[in-house]
């Protein structure tokens, strides 16, 4: 990251592949064990019935088709020729045999100028056969694993009504790690009861536990979610812009530069956002990042 103030995603990728590299966001029809009844019913109480997706995914439509589709998409706004296949919504290892996820994501390798996949799951949702699947593919393509911590504490998990522990991410780490998966954990700060020495800890002990990358979400509030409701009672808050890139302020120099910052911020459609109304900047609030590290001399890893 020389030069740089932080390891962003698209550094990584270009030093991996030489030239930029895009996510390609496919629904292979996956569900979630916090919404088919195994661990609840409702979800997390922030999550919207769409599960992340993105909003150009068709989810009917066949693997191949969609992805063919996303990268002419993203081909014309970017310019970009190689692509991550990233089966996002909902969790991607759930749910079926391990040999129907092995023709997934090797099929979906095979597609023209695909050069990875990224697989979003939650902790409790793998396997020692499905990481033994994801090694495998590892020797010779790149596999990013993302996986839902979301949080640290137990507490603040049951208050989302995440359906996991910390001990099911302590674990999923512990059965990921050292064999080759490039593993990157999701966590949302803000969440309600957390405090922001909290939330640092919690990024420094998935460092502890083998992370390699991580993606960063300020807590945002979507229409017609439980979240929505806590929300409009007073039950939860959101942060203030400012709040948050204090809070990443305090994160970033902690982490060793090897680390890969996946994304810094979260993001939403306008039509389905409840609040915060910052969240929709996207390019201001990266850009008020970069400036607030740059005018504070923070780098990523100083103190480490
Ligand atoms: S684990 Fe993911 S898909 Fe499932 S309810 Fe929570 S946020 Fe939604």
């Amino acid at each position: 990251m020389s030069g740089e103030l932080y390891t962003g995603l698209n550094g990584f990728l270009h030093g991996r592949f030489g030239e930029r590299v895009y996510r390609v966001s496919v629904d292979a029809g996956f569900t979630c064990p916090n919404r088919d009844g195994t661990k609840g019913r409702g979800g997390c109480a922030y999550c919207n019935e769409s599960g992340s997706r993105a909003a150009y995914v068709e989810p009917k439509v066949p693997v191949a088709e969609q992805l063919r589709r996303g990268k002419e998409i993203i081909a014309r706004m970017y310019g970009v020729r190689k692509f991550i296949a990233y089966f996002q919504p909902y969790s991607n290892t759930y749910g079926v045999p391990v040999e129907t996820l092995e023709h997934l994501y090797r099929s979906a390798l095979e597609e023209p100028d695909i050069a990875g996949i990224a697989i979003g799951t939650r902790p409790d949702a793998v396997s020692p056969a499905i990481i033994e699947l994801l090694a495998d593919i590892a020797r010779e393509r790149l596999v990013i694993l993302e996986y839902g911590a979301q949080s640290m504490r137990d507490d603040v998990l049951e208050r989302i009504t995440r359906g996991h522990t910390a001990a099911d991410t302590e674990a999923a780490f512990g059965m990921s790690r050292g064999k080759g998966i490039h593993l990157a954990a999701h966590l949302i700060f803000g969440l309600p009861g957390e405090t922001p020495d909290d939330m640092i800890a919690g990024a420094i002990r998935l460092v502890e536990l083998g992370a390699d990358g991580f993606k960063f979400h300020h807590l945002y509030i979507e229409k017609n979610t439980r979240a929505e409701r806590m929300y409009a009672a007073g039950e939860i808050g959101v942060l203030s812009r400012d709040e948050y890139i204090e809070i990443l302020c305090g994160v970033i120099p902690r982490l060793p530069e090897r680390i890969v910052l996946h994304r810094l911020f979260g993001q939403c459609a306008p039509e389905t956002l409840a609040a915060p109304e910052w969240t929709l900047d996207k390019n201001g609030n990266l850009d008020l990042l970069r400036k607030v590290l740059r005018e504070r001399g923070i780098r990523q890893g100083m103190n480490v």
